[in-house]
């Protein structure tokens, strides 16, 4: 099981919520499983000195049984086929939680942006939107940020699809800023999903945010603003991480320092006055509530027995191995998965792609009032299924999820099918 790839898992948990939702269609869940299109590319960048490099770049689009492929682009150096694979696949899953009307897809760089200048970011990304230009679009195929790529970015890509295929059309990104088109709610979209999804089910068993614990691994877009709403509804923030170090404090961290030190562009390795651990501290310390907010793979079968909260909200994608899942779950400690947990900003780019496409503009009060609809209604539903099923929240979201997929592809025509070439 050791060298399971993130794909690997995907597969597996795939065919266990089969079981729960009796899907016993062998063709069916295989198509379910395997992603349309690869689109892997070479990404050319000059480098500010003159020199040249040549990037690999991934377009993964994993499902349009629902919708147009959606989902985001993230740079990093560890940035591999079989990760865009799995990410792709879980935006598949995710779009059908929520029940919006898009597949899934993810795309991404091997580069570390950090050692790289704000005019070669720009440069690489117009290198990469230029190689992929073809295959995305407004009804195709529409990107968004993710890790370590922000709304700067996805106006690049607007403009220079737009500047490919001689149109204005900005809803073939989403993420971007409010000036280009971004919707109104999407920065804080992910954590305010996870937000209702948490509130909801404290609710459920009497509990409430309110003097409640959380440590925060990742203090980024989800992360930091999980931070901000749960701390203005009364949570205390014990520890956080970035991929620098971590920050503990049982009596509670000052949680608009560390936004406004991390909007400066610092790392909390260097920030004075407090003591730093091990940027996986937050997963082990003495809390309610664990909110990774990182990268996938951090709860594994080697540290699970270590998480002392009985609460866990992924707003990472793919936080948790199957593995650690299963120990979590014996140790009854209850995790809200990433495919629910994080959908907000799906849910939200899908808001932002409606606007765009309608030439309107939402309120941030409207954005809200409809996520915070969208999310309940989704919790609900996994939330039934997990009762009556005796299963995990993951597992239920899961059947939920391909039992959709499986119904949009079932009622297919077969002309449809032949002219989408599907
Ligand atoms: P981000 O780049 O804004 O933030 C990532 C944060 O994690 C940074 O603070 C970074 O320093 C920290 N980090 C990296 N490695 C770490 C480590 N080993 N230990 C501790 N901290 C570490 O990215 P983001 O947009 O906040 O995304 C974070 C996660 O949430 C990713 O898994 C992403 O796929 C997922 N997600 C994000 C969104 C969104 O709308 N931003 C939506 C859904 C899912």
């Amino acid at each position: 099981m050791g060298s399971e790839s993130a794909f690997d898992r995907f597969t597996r948990t795939v065919d266990s919520a089969a079981a729960i939702v009796g899907l016993k269609d062998a063709a069916l869940l295989e198509r379910i499983k395997t992603p349309e299109r690869i689109h892997e590319v070479s990404v050319p960048v000059t480098r500010d000195d003159g020199t040249n490099l040549i990037l690999s770049g991934y377009r993964v689009q994993h499902s349009s049984a629902r919708g147009p492929y959606k989902g985001g682009i993230r740079y990093h150096p560890n940035v591999n086929l079989d990760e865009v694979k799995a990410l792709a696949a879980w935006m598949s899953i995710k779009t059908a939680v929520v029940d919006i009307p898009l597949g899934g897809g993810k795309g991404g760089i091997t580069v570390d942006p950090k050692s790289m200048s704000k005019t070669e970011l720009e440069a690489l990304t117009r290198s990469y939107t230029e190689r992929i230009w073809r295959v995305i679009g407004p009804q195709v195929d529409i990107p968004a940020p993710d890790v370590n790529t922000n709304a700067q970015m996805m106006d690049w890509i607007a403009h220079e699809y737009g500047r490919q295929s001689r149109t204005i059309s900005p809803a073939v990104v989403t993420g971007k800023s409010i000036a280009n088109g971004g919707s109104a709610g999407r920065d804080t979209a992910t954590a305010q999903g996870g937000f209702e999804v948490l509130h909801a089910a404290l609710e459920a068993t009497g509990e409430s945010i309110r003097d409640s614990r959380v440590a925060i691994q990742g203090f980024g877009n989800a992360g930091a603003n999980a931070a901000i709403l749960l701390s203005a509804a009364g949570a205390r923030i014990v520890a956080a991480s970035d991929s620098t170090a971590a920050l503990v404090s049982p009596e509670g961290l000052p949680v608009s320092e560390l936004v406004a030190y991390k909007n400066k562009g610092g790392s909390f390795a260097d920030m004075d006055g407090h003591d730093k651990r091990p940027t996986e501290d937050p997963l082990f310390v003495d809390a309610d509530i664990l909110v990774p907010a990182a990268l996938e793979g951090q709860i594994t079968a080697a540290n699970a027995d270590q998480v002392k909260a009985r609460w866990v909200l992924e707003l990472a994608n793919g936080p948790t191995t199957p593995e650690a899942d299963a120990m979590l779950e014996r140790r009854r400690i209850t995790v809200l998965p990433d495919i629910l947990a994080n959908a907000g900003g799906v849910v939200v780019s899908y808001y932002e792609w409606l606007q765009n496409l309608h030439a309107e503009k939402w309120l941030r009060e409207e954005v809200e009032a409809r996520l915070a609809v969208t999310m309940r209604r989704a919790y609900e539903r996994v939330s039934e299924l997990a009762t009556f099923r005796r299963a995990s929240f993951r597992l239920a979201a899961y059947g939920i999820a391909i039992e959709r997929i499986a119904t949009a592809l079932r009622s297919e025509a077969l002309e449809g099918r032949i002219v989408l070439g599907r």
